[in-house]
């Protein structure tokens, strides 16, 4: 760390309330490191009290940018000067980049959740998904999957807060790209049966299989899966959820935890502030 920072060592910042359990400043400090680049990546607990004096901060200290995360991840957009095209569709911003004080927000989420498919060699395009949940997560990884090419999307919500999130989200893809998505109630079970069925994958973004709801799942019976099909579970605490369980128990061939997707929309926020490639691999295995 002495030999590491000096008078020209670049800050970029992580803005969340809660943040200390993250992983991310150990994941790009140590990626710092291993490329010999002279950043340092903080994590400042700010709520949305704090956040416009935090947001000028990064201007008036000049640092490369910041993630940004909940409860800040809709109020920043106003703080900002510029938007990202998909980071406006989804209505979120994680990653912030300033140039010469100018700050354009980006949502990497979606594109660390379709990053991490490909790193196993998986290709969705063309085909049809059904997810579950349309927040944070949910919204990033649906409106980025319409972007890239998924064909048709069945999105399942509960009758929760988020239901005109997931309406938001089907009018917007179904405006704005060439994909066709759909919106079910949760509480419609054959048709969640039906469209997993007919999926090429099925994503979980709600979070159920996660602390206090470790021990629940929204698919518990594995005649939903076939073996063809991709089960990803954007939990990566506990890193076997019950869902990817019952997946196994299934014979699918593809199932997966959210460590991918982390891994990868750090990568995405590496790449915008440094303009180099994270080292995924090392990262992966030393931290993961
Ligand atoms: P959120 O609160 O914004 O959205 C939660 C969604 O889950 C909503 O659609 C809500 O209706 C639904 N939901 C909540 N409880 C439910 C229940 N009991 N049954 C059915 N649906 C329910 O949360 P978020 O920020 O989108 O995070 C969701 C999950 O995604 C969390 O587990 C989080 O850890 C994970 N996540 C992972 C990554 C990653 O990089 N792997 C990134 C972001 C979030």
């Amino acid at each position: 760390m002495v030999d590491r920072i000096d008078g020209h060592t670049i800050l970029i910042g992580l803005m969340a309330y809660p943040i200390r359990h993250s992983m991310s400043p150990t994941m790009h400090n140590t990626s710092f490191v291993k490329l010999g680049l002279n950043y340092a990546y903080l994590a400042f607990e700010v709520g949305n009290k704090e956040l416009p004096d935090a947001i000028q901060s990064i201007r008036s200290l000049g640092m490369r940018g910041s993630n940004i995360s909940m409860p800040n991840k809709q109020k920043v957009i106003p703080l900002l000067d510029k938007l990202d095209p998909v980071a406006k569709m989804v209505g979120a911003v994680n990653t912030i980049v300033n140039d010469d004080g100018v700050l354009t927000g980006y949502t990497t989420d979606g594109t660390g959740f379709m990053k991490s498919l490909a790193d196993e060699n998986l290709d969705i395009r063309g085909e049809k998904m059904t997810i579950s949940g349309a927040g944070g997560a949910g919204t990033a990884i649906e409106i980025q999957a319409a972007n890239d090419g998924v064909k048709e999307m069945s999105i399942f919500n509960i009758k929760d807060a988020t239901w005109a999130n997931a309406e938001r989200n089907v009018k917007i893809i179904n405006e704005q790209t060439d994909c066709k998505a759909q919106l079910f109630d949760l509480a419609d079970q054959d048709a969640f049966k039906r469209e997993i069925a007919d999926s090429a994958i099925y994503c979980d973004s709600t979070g159920v299989g996660m602390k206090p709801l470790e021990d629940k799942t929204l698919v518990s019976d594995p005649s939903f899966f076939h073996k063809d099909m991709i089960v990803y579970d954007t939990v990566y605490a506990p890193r076997t959820t019950k869902l990817m369980t019952v997946a196994e128990e299934a014979g699918v061939n593809h199932v997966f935890n959210g460590l991918g997707m982390m891994l990868e929309q750090g990568a995405e926020a590496f790449k915008l502030w440094t303009g180099e490639d994270m080292p995924v691999d090392y990262i992966r295995n030393i931290l993961f």
